[in-house]
């Protein structure tokens, strides 16, 4: 049979045992000379049909540059291409280093870092086994320090993406709990529930993958029966669909020590207006949606949001395709 990149034999990724602190000491030191932008976030915490859910306003998400497609290709600078000395936390992965961990240069929260592979792989692509299990490999080296970490993958034109470079986004969860004050824990934890995905206003597909790290073979086995259900949401067809190359949607995919979830995405967001129904922004959601978190960057949107929170609610409602259970 051919050996195809997700059926290869390879060993269970290695990370440097002490993960949490070397991300911590990399990025104070890139604060401290503003190689990274992090301005402390506001938060606030609203409930969408029973959920606790985070608006978190973020400054530096201002600054952060638009994908490709609305810039002009030929000058858009490829921050994962080779990471300066820098922002790289340390290459990982079989020799050679199939990945990097580094700093986001615009972090929505402290150490907020990403997981690029170290060659060029398209974004829209699928992922293959060895970026499922870099990952949890990730996540395992956090659960060893009592650290939980939240992994999201942004993939498509409607799924909030800007960088054309393969990379997961990994924030560390209780930097994430930074000054909320209420009860809120990262939703795709408890999204295996199906009174929990009943609750919400897109169809979202989730498995328990507790345990399934290694070299990421099952978990791609799972990623692609979630992908499957995703695709067939949005395209009404079980069949023609193909698990290598070009992703046929846009989607998030999220993972927790225990869960991995998709949400297909058919727009990245919807407008935002104040009480006098003039518009102030657009709310763009990514995968940060499948912790129960909206980023927010600019300040009338924080306002206009925070007086109408509805908003926030129809806003989820738009992003993907509606949910069944709640029709
Ligand atoms: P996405 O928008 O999902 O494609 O993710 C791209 C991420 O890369 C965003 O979270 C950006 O903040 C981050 N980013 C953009 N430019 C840089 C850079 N020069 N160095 C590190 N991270 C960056």
């Amino acid at each position: 049979m051919a050996t195809t990149p997700s059926n290869k034999m390879r060993p269970k990724p290695h990370l440097p045992p002490n993960l949490p602190s070397l991300v911590a000491t990399a990025f104070s030191r890139s604060v401290a000379t503003k190689t990274v932008n992090f301005y402390p976030t506001s938060v606030t915490l609203l409930t969408i049909n029973s959920i606790p859910f985070q608006l978190r306003y973020s400054p530096s998400l201002a600054s952060k540059p638009k994908p490709p497609s609305v810039t002009t290709p030929k000058l858009f600078f490829n921050p994962f291409a080779s990471p300066t000395q820098e922002m790289l936390i340390t290459p990982f992965g079989t020799s050679p280093p199939s990945h990097n961990l580094v700093l986001n240069k615009f972090a929505v929260v402290p150490e907020h870092f990403i997981l690029s592979t170290s060659a060029f792989k398209p974004q829209t692509h699928l992922l293959e086994a060895d970026d499922l299990a870099a990952a949890y490999a990730c996540i395992d080296a956090y659960a060893r320090h009592n650290k939980e970490l939240f992994v999201f993958f942004n993939s498509g034109d409607h799924s909030g993406a800007s960088q054309p470079h393969r990379h997961l986004q990994l924030l560390p969860v209780e930097n994430m709990k930074e000054g909320l004050e209420g009860e809120w824990d990262v939703l795709a934890k408890g999204l295996t529930d199906p009174n929990t995905r009943g609750k919400l206003p897109f169809e979202v597909f989730a498995r328990d993958i507790e345990g399934l790290g290694g070299d990421g073979e099952e978990l791609r086995r799972v990623y692609l029966e979630l992908y499957n259900q995703a695709c067939e949401a949005v395209l009404g067809v079980a069949e023609d669909i193909k698990h290598e190359g070009e992703a046929q949607i846009s989607y998030n995919l999220a993972m927790t020590n225990n869960t991995m979830a998709v949400v297909p995405r058919l727009t990245e967001g919807g407008v935002v207006k104040d009480k006098d129904g003039q518009e102030v922004g657009n709310l763009a959601l990514n995968g940060t949606v499948l912790a129960g978190t909206a980023l927010v960057r600019s300040e009338m949107e924080w306002n206009a949001l925070r007086e109408d929170p509805d908003q926030v609610n129809q806003v989820l409602g738009r992003i993907g395709v509606p949910n069944r259970a709640r029709m």
